[in-house]
């Protein structure tokens, strides 16, 4: 069986509320997502790696992808893209696992 916490790259899980929007803060002020062709401008929140941002309401198509070139993406060693459109790193991974047969 799976557990969410192997994929918490962020370490939410044992962080207070407190804590947690303090992070938040952290991954939105280096996301790069609005130097992004993919961004649409306005959209909010972003930093939509992070867990419980969700998906992004204003974008539809996917054109391409920095978060490679994201400080946030090597500190926490992510390892999806176009979380903006497919969901976080936490979301997008368990889903992998699942659709590879390791639940
Ligand atoms: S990895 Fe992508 S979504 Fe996450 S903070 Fe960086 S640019 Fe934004
Ligand atoms: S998640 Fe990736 S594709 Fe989406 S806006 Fe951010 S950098 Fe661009």
């Amino acid at each position: 069986m799976v557990k969410i916490s192997e994929f918490d790259n962020f370490g939410v899980e044992e962080l207070s509320k407190a804590e947690y929007d303090k992070m938040q803060a952290y991954v939105t002020k280096n996301c790069k997502c609005q130097t992004c062709p993919t961004y649409v401008k306005g959209d909010n929140p972003y930093g939509y790696c992070f867990p419980m941002v969700g998906t992004s309401k204003l974008i539809q198509r996917e054109k391409n992808c920095v978060c490679e070139s994201c400080p946030i993406y090597k500190e926490y060693e992510l390892t999806h893209t176009f979380y903006c459109t497919r969901c976080s790193q936490v979301c997008q991974a368990y889903k992998s696992e699942v659709a590879a047969g390791h639940e």
